[in-house]
């Protein structure tokens, strides 16, 4: 158990030369020795009930934040029903941070940003959870935060909590969850929140749904200006930087920042009034995050004065009962074991000329409300 140090290891003994195994080390002051022994207790039966999450949560037990999280990342139904009541449970705790969203292409410095933004935080005295979205990591073995080491310092800071991206599912229901791990981050008094997400396909927009403020990095270079990136992704930014401004690109850097400065200008005025923001920095050699984290602060008090910071997540809230619906109705349809049955046959037949796509498309959904019903 945690703190006894007499316990032999067997590991030590003279059949296993060369191998020492150290005795654990002593448990750090922050760790509230109640709070685990009960979790260790209930771990035994494996089971915690929605109580003890709650209250571990709320005392910011990172193990048993983990073990929601995961909760919450389950498909199975019984998971769900415990997940769904401790995040009711932690709603009235949550709200009290700032959602940042931070995107841009592989390779444009990400995770060396978040690095180095998040110790720069830390340090401040903030807590922060760094979560992702990244709906494509499964196909691609983690490509976003799955490799923790990409984060050394932040990983190991106790006022820091990283989270890779829920890999399975459609990229809906990854934004469901990862709503959800908010409020819970949240709930574990975790005030800074990062979402990170590669700035290539849908997901910023999702991102984008549910965060204060989006940040979007990028690289200057002959060429590339626009990297990719779409114009509406440029759009939805609050602020961008010029990421790598270091070393012999410090110039290059800067003239991207005014080239990118004239393009924002071409653009609609945003509905919160705030004038986006271009900037530059160098999160490998920690320049220009203080003014990052600065832009930041000036944009939450511009619209927590305007109202604009409440209306939008009112917004936010009302955009994700809707996303959940035609969610939780899609993919009930789909996985309805008649549906599946036939739903093949019908796709034939569209392609064969044989039915319409309206008519195909009435007929299954006549058939799913009819299952329905038996079930009923
Ligand atoms: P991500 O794919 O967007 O997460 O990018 P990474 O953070 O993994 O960075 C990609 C590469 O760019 C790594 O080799 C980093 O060391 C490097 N990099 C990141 N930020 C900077 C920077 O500010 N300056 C320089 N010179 N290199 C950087």
């Amino acid at each position: 158990m945690i703190g006894d140090h007499e316990h032999h290891h067997i590991e030590n003994d003279e059949a296993y030369k060369g191998l020492n195994v150290n005795s654990g080390v002593e448990q750090p002051d922050s760790f509230d020795e109640s709070s685990i022994q009960r979790f260790l207790k209930n771990k035994r039966k494996n089971q915690l009930s929605v109580e003890e999450y709650v209250a571990g949560i709320l005392e910011g037990n990172r193990t048993i934040l983990s073990k929601a999280v995961t909760l919450v990342e389950s498909s199975k139904p019984e998971h769900q029903k415990i997940a769904q009541q401790i995040i009711l449970k932690c709603l009235p705790y949550s709200g009290k941070s700032i959602r940042i969203g931070i995107t841009g292409v592989p390779g444009v410095g990400k995770s060396t940003f978040i690095e180095s933004t998040g110790k720069y935080i830390t340090s401040l005295g903030h807590k922060l959870a760094v979560l992702a979205i990244d709906p494509s990591s499964e196909r691609s073995k983690g490509s976003i935060l799955g490799d923790k080491t990409r984060m050394e310092e932040l990983s190991i800071d106790p006022n820091a909590y990283i989270r890779p991206s829920p890999s399975a599912g459609s990229l809906g229901g990854v934004a469901r969850k990862t709503r959800e791990t908010i409020i819970l981050c949240e709930a574990a008094g975790f005030d800074v929140i990062f979402i990170e997400t590669v700035g290539v396909g849908q997901s910023e927009t999702v991102v984008h749904s549910m965060v204060d403020f989006f940040l979007l990095l990028m690289l200057s270079g002959a060429g590339d200006e626009l990297q990719g990136i779409k114009r509406g992704i440029m759009e939805m930014a609050d602020a961008i930087t010029i990421n790598k401004a270091d070393g012999d690109n410090v110039d290059r850097a800067e003239m991207a920042r005014v080239q990118y400065m004239s393009a924002l200008q071409l653009f609609p005025p945003t509905d919160s009034g705030w004038k986006p923001k271009v900037l530059t920095c160098s999160a490998y050699k920690k320049i220009g995050i203080d003014k990052i984290w600065k832009t930041i602060n000036d944009y939450l008090s511009h619209v927590n004065q305007n109202g604009y910071f409440q209306f939008k997540r009112s917004e936010q809230s009302k955009f994700w009962m809707y996303e959940t619906i035609n969610d939780q109705l899609k993919s009930n349809f789909y996985q309805n074991p008649k549906i599946k049955e036939i739903l093949g046959n019908f796709e034939g037949q569209v392609l064969n000329e044989e039915l319409s796509s309206f008519v195909a498309a009435k007929e299954l959904l006549e058939t799913y409300y009819q299952s329905q019903k038996v079930k009923e």
